[in-house]
């Protein structure tokens, strides 16, 4: 928990940022599910798009830790602004980071830092947390690899220019078939289908992909060929630190609106906050985020000092995501009647809160993930 100067400042300078320039977009980014062109542009040149991207390539060459608070950050005022901060850091640079060629980092990583959004697309209709089980065909040809199938629910569909796509070069060899590429929207037989109407994180689009004979060259294959599985559970374990940000920060989000509406609304001649009752719900809230924060950080700084931190990263997107569902509920319960209506902030963090048990694994899929490590 105890931050140096560098990550308070750093933090601190991404919150004023929301609070400036985000806050009041947020509900008619949620209204009308999108994010203005002009906010992901001054996410740029924030450096918020390219925190773990190294200097040589126009990023900010900081830790993932740095990514973490920026995300947190970002979600105290937006969740869905964060989202797309985050898949572009912790899925997206961090894999092309880890796994491309030179020639590959050479030509991605300066396009993310520089304007560029990514995405990253695993989920199909019929595989989600069987990820393995993709359906999406790679052929092998004398000038590449052709993609054919569809990819779903894929983050930052509408907005990015470069996707991190995962198909099989084999489907009968399961798991060991599949590949990763690098494939660019402008890619020959390439389109963005369906954008999805959600229930929360609405100004944070989520896309169908199709790909019909879509040609990528053989140097845009990330990692090596039959070995996308690793670059997809590796990268989506430590891609589950990012949401457990994700999820501390709009918990935070909520109950500093909640502790701030209780001191001001007054029945019974008092405070709602003079009430014992509401304190002690706003200690246990307050209780929980700090137990999720202490969960998130323990494992964002165990990943950068390269220690274990599978079980970790797992237990605090678990934990973090059940604690921001209990604090934004209360935070909703807090505000009465005027928590129930879009005219106050909580209800909108109410509905965000809810994806933290779905993506990148379910809470299920957590509880396979901690349970596996517990029983060796
Ligand atoms: C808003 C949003 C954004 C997303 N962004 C992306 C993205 O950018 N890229 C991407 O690739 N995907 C993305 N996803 C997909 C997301 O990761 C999947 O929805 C998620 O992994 C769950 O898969 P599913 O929807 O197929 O549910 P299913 O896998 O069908 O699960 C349904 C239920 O069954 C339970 N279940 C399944 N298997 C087991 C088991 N073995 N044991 C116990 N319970 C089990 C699950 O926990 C869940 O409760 C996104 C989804 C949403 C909604």
């Amino acid at each position: 928990m105890t931050l140096s100067e560098d990550e308070r400042l750093f933090r601190d300078s991404v919150f004023e940022f929301a609070d400036r320039e985000i806050r009041p977009l947020v509900r008619e980014m949620d209204e009308q599910a999108t994010i203005p062109r002009r906010l992901i542009d001054a996410l740029f040149d924030l450096g918020v798009m390219a925190v773990t991207i190294p200097e040589a390539h126009g990023g900010a060459g900081a830790t993932f830790f740095h990514a973490v608070l920026a995300v947190e950050a970002l979600s105290r005022v937006d969740p869905s602004v964060a989202v797309l901060v985050d898949v572009q850091n912790t899925l997206v640079a961090n894999a092309i980071v880890r796994w491309g060629s030179d020639d590959l980092t050479a030509r991605c990583l300066p396009r993310l830092a520089g304007g560029t959004v990514g995405a990253y697309a695993l989920s199909e209709a019929g595989s989600g947390s069987d990820a393995f089980a993709l359906a999406m065909r790679a052929r092998d040809t004398a000038d590449g690899f052709v993609l054919d199938g569809r990819k779903l629910w894929i983050t930052n569909g509408n907005e990015a220019g470069l996707f991190i796509v995962f198909a099989t070069v084999n489907p009968d060899a399961g798991y060991r078939g599949i590949t990763a590429f690098i494939v660019e929207r402008e890619a020959p037989g390439f389109t963005v289908g369906k954008k999805e109407d959600k229930l929360g994180i609405r100004a944070s689009s989520t896309c169908e992909l199709l790909f019909e004979d879509c040609r990528v060259p053989r140097a845009n294959v990330l990692g090596e060929v039959g070995k996308g599985y690793k670059v997809a559970i590796e990268t989506l374990n430590e891609g589950r630190i990012g949401i457990g940000a994700q999820m501390v920060g709009l918990a935070q989000g909520a109950l500093d609106h909640a502790i701030q509406y209780t001191k001001e609304r007054k029945q019974f001649g008092r405070a709602i906050a003079d009430f014992q009752a509401v304190q002690f719900q706003l200690a246990r809230a307050a209780t929980d985020l700090e137990a999720a924060r202490l969960m998130v950080y323990n494992a964002a700084r165990l990943r950068d000092a390269g220690e274990p931190f599978v079980k970790q990263a797992a237990m605090c997107k678990l934990f973090s995501s059940e604690a921001a569902e209990r604090v934004t509920s209360l935070a909703v319960n807090l505000y009465g009647g005027y928590g129930f209506v879009k005219d106050y902030p909580v209800e909108k963090f109410y509905r965000d809160a809810k994806i933290g048990q779905i993506y990148e694994g379910t809470s299920n899929l957590q509880l396979q993930t901690i349970a596996k490590q517990v029983l060796g």
